[in-house]
């Protein structure tokens, strides 16, 4: 049998301390060692998945390859690895319940009494199992949501313990992340908290093996004795993760505290080369040292949490550096363009993004900023509800179809150019139901996509119910707006296209979720671009 090592990566004192790009970091780090290795995220909510959840709940919902609507967290790993991640990476509270509960109704538990443990705990093993067995991987990471000492995170907590019983302390390893206060009262870094954090992953069976603290000071030496003491670890262990400027210097910080080394060493690896990440450095100077700098809005309604677009910014930041030039992002609530001087408020930017979105509220503003963006040569780049947007505010105002809309805003309107998809019709659970994740696009050589991909032929990820309304295809082309990708299988329409305007392209798809670090998507490099000319 395959043996494939685990670490687990657990967070204390408070949430948002990065667990999620400590995680990627360390495995872009063993990865560039020649391992290979994935990363799952265990979440503690009883959603089945967060695809029904307000992003101002929890961000973005993140779409994988095969369809799966993910934690914002399984992008990092995507963005860090360049490699796709699935359905099996990302195990939710609700996932878990949901199966266990099946094969109660089944009567698979012959009769016994289910439990927390063993049955959750079984299918939570099972789980964070399954993704080392369907890739055959060196180590897979999984990242444990949410805080030590939740009550919703005890049975991962739990999981982990019986775990790292079961297969042994060299085949599963804990990284516990925790945060090192500084009191300017008294100029001092505080270690207690991590102490305590430690402590409560003691009491539920747990000895952390190394220590990564977020600190926004050095730690000296006396720290980190202090804490390798205190806590019970190694004082190699001690790792220190201070604040920096971006999240992808981190994979360096990390190498150079040597986590992938110690990691290693207490897994009984083999060290492999030294991490070469000369590309990666490359890209992490360009984006701390731009040449220029464009001004671009992203028009969306939940821009008042920033990480509801997470994907979309580190999209701006990976094209923005292969143009060495920095995209100053302006967040912009499409709320406030329906009313006062829109022009006043436009004006300032180089090149406007609509978001994707749902429902009604905001799509107003929308449909000025696509107007906006068209009748002044802006370049535009319309992401899913934002391509649709365009189509909409095209029907109103160059064709002249007086309340035009989607039948999503408006079921009665006289001019449906978006409609409801054929396999959508009838369908009533909500949850796991759009079209998701790759579909194929056919693009016309003579378009701004092409310059952009190169290629006639490509996949692209999704997350929509309605689309273009085929019917009205003819008047948008004879006034100037062309489909000018298609889907080959069933015609709908992926992108559309006004070719007598500086660049101004809507997409179907979600171009973010596919860009890298290593890889950064074309269209958002040519957006870009195309702002800055
Ligand atoms: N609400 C639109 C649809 O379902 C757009 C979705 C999106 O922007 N992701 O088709």
């Amino acid at each position: 049998m395959f043996a494939t090592k685990y670490i687990f990566v657990t967070g204390g004192v408070t949430s948002s301390l990065g667990k999620g790009i400590i995680s990627a970091s360390l495995a872009k780090l063993l990865q560039s060692r020649g391992y290979k290795v994935t990363i799952s995220k265990l979440d503690p909510y009883i959603n089945v998945d967060p695809g029904t959840l307000n992003p101002y709940e929890h961000g973005e919902c993140y779409v994988t390859e095969d369809g799966a609507e993910t934690d914002l967290d399984l992008g990092h790993y995507e963005r860090f690895l360049n490699i796709p991640t699935s359905q099996a990476n990302n195990v939710t509270t609700g996932m878990v319940y949901q199966s266990v509960i099946n094969n109660e109704r089944r009567g698979d538990y012959l009769g016994k009494t289910v439990q927390v443990i063993p049955h959750i705990t079984d299918e939570i093993k099972r789980r964070i199992k399954y993704v080392a067995k369907i890739n055959e991987l060196d180590i897979v990471i999984t990242e444990i949501g949410g805080t030590v000492g939740d009550i919703e995170s005890l049975p991962y907590i739990e999981s982990v313990r019986q775990l790292k019983w079961e297969l042994g302390t060299s085949n599963c390893l804990v990284i516990h992340l925790t945060l090192v206060p500084y009191l300017a009262t008294t100029g001092e870094l505080k270690t207690k908290p991590t102490q305590h954090s430690v402590k409560v992953l003691q009491e539920n069976g747990i000895q952390p093996d190394i220590l990564v603290l977020r600190t926004e000071k050095s730690l000296s030496d006396d720290i980190r004795n202090k804490v390798a003491l205190f806590c019970n670890v190694e004082y190699k262990s001690v790792i220190e993760s201070i604040n920096v400027s971006t999240i992808y210097e981190v994979p360096l910080l990390m190498k150079k505290e040597r986590l992938d080394y110690v990691a290693l060493q207490k897994l009984g690896l083999a060290p492999g080369k030294e991490p070469e990440l000369i590309p990666w450095s490359q890209f992490v100077n360009k984006v701390k040292n731009p040449k220029q700098m464009v001004k671009i809005g992203l028009i969306g309604k939940y821009v008042e949490l920033r990480d509801a677009y997470k994907s979309i910014s580190e999209a701006f930041i990976h094209a923005g550096a292969m143009n060495e030039c920095k995209v100053d992002l302006k967040f912009i609530h499409s709320e406030s363009l329906e009313e006062g001087d829109v022009d006043e408020k436009l004006n300032e930017l180089q090149g406007i993004l609509v978001a994707p979105g749902f429902g009604n509220r905001g799509i107003k503003g929308k449909i000025i900023a696509a107007k906006y963006a068209r009748e002044h040569n802006v370049p535009y780049l319309g992401i899913c509800l934002g391509m649709q947007c365009s189509v909409i505010e095209f029907a109103r105002n160059v064709l002249t179809m007086k309340d035009a809309d989607s039948t999503e805003m408006n079921p009665k309107t006289p001019f449906p150019v978006i409609d409801l998809m054929e396999e959508q019709k009838g369908l009533i659970q909500k949850g796991g139901t759009m079209r998701l994740g790759a579909y194929s696009c056919k693009i016309c050589k003579e378009s701004n996509t092409f310059k952009a991909y190169n290629i006639i032929k490509f996949s692209e990820r999704h997350r929509h119910r309605y689309e273009f309304n085929n019917k009205y295809l003819e008047d948008f082309e004879k006034a100037g707006m062309k489909a000018v990708g298609i889907n080959p299988e069933s015609g709908l329409v992926e992108i559309m296209e006004i070719p007598g305007h500086k660049w101004y392209v809507g997409v179907q798809f979600h171009p973010e979720y596919k860009s890298t670090v290593i890889n950064p998507h074309p269209l958002y490099i040519r957006f870009v671009k195309a702002s800055m000319q």
